[in-house]
C-alpha cells in the first residue's frame, strides 16, 4: 500500500468517525440525566456509559438506553454482575431491605457498595482511553458527601490526578456539580428544560415509582424545593 493511499485511508476514517470528547457515565437517575444532557450542551461529542452491576430491577437501564437513542448518543452497558462476588452485601443489589425512611445518613449506610466509585470510574476511565476520548463524566453532588467518601471533592481531586497519571493519554475526571447540591442539579435541569419523566429513581422497580422509598422521597423533596410538579407518574397513595 502506498504511503498516499494510507493517508487517503485514514483521513476517510475521520471523517466517518467523530472525535469522542467525553464518556459520561449515565445511570439513567436524574443526576446523570442531567449531567449528560449538560455535556452536550457544552458541545462535546459524548459517549455514555451505564453499569449493570446487579441492580434490583432493570429500570434504570432501560430509560438509559431510551433516553440515548432519542439523543443520538451511543451507549453502551457493562455487566459487572460478577464482580459482586467480592463485594459485601448493599441494599441496593442483595436481599438486604432498602431503607424507606428519610435520606439519613444511619439509614443510607445500608446502601453503600464497597469502592463503589473508584471501580466505575477505572472502568469509564480505560473506556475513555480506548476511545481516544478527554474526560470522564459523572454526577457526583454534595448531598452525597456525608454519606458516601468517593462522592467527595478530595475523592474526585485524587481520582483526576491517578487518572492522569496512570495513562499516557490525560483523561479528566469531571464532577461538574460537585460542590452542589442534588436539588442544585434539578435547578440547572429545569433551567434546560429538561423531561425529568425520562428518568428513573425509585429503589422499587415496579411500573410505576413508590413515592415512599427514600430515593422518591428526596427526588420529590427536590421538586417541591423548587415548587415544580415532578412529571413522572407514581403509584397513588
Ligand atoms: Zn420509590
Amino acid at each position: 500500500m502506498s504511503e498516499q493511499s494510507m493517508s487517503d485511508e485514514s483521513t476517510a476514517a475521520q471523517a466517518t468517525s467523530k472525535q469522542v470528547d467525553a464518556v459520561v457515565i449515565y445511570s439513567g437517575g436524574m443526576d446523570s440525566y442531567t449531567v449528560l444532557h449538560k455535556a452536550i450542551r457544552e458541545g462535546l461529542n459524548v459517549h455514555a456509559l451505564s453499569f449493570h452491576y446487579g441492580q434490583r430491577h432493570s429500570k434504570e437501564l432501560d430509560v438509559a438506553a431510551a433516553v440515548c437513542k432519542e439523543l443520538g448518543v451511543p451507549h453502551q452497558v457493562v455487566d459487572i454482575r460478577s464482580i459482586n462476588t467480592l463485594l459485601a452485601g448493599s441494599a441496593l443489589t442483595s436481599d438486604i431491605d432498602v431503607p424507606d425512611a428519610d435520606y439519613a445518613e444511619a439509614n443510607m449506610k445500608a446502601t453503600v457498595v464497597p469502592n463503589r466509585n473508584m471501580i466505575l470510574l477505572s472502568l469509564a476511565i480505560g473506556y475513555a482511553v480506548s476511545l481516544e476520548a478527554k474526560a470522564v463524566w459523572y454526577g457526583a453532588h454534595s448531598g452525597d458527601h456525608a454519606i458516601y467518601p468517593d462522592c467527595r471533592p478530595e475523592f474526585v481531586e485524587a481520582m483526576n490526578t491517578v487518572s492522569h497519571l496512570a495513562n499516557y493519554e490525560p483523561i479528566d475526571v469531571v464532577s461538574p456539580y460537585l460542590y452542589q447540591s442534588k436539588a442544585d442539579i434539578l435547578a440547572d435541569g429545569l433551567a434546560m428544560q429538561l423531561d425529568y419523566s425520562r428518568t428513573w429513581t425509585c429503589y422499587n422497580g415496579r411500573e410505576l415509582a413508590c413515592g415512599h422509598c427514600s430515593a422518591c422521597r428526596e427526588r420529590l423533596q427536590s421538586f417541591a424545593a423548587h415548587g415544580v410538579t415532578d412529571p413522572l407518574q407514581y403509584e397513588s397513595a
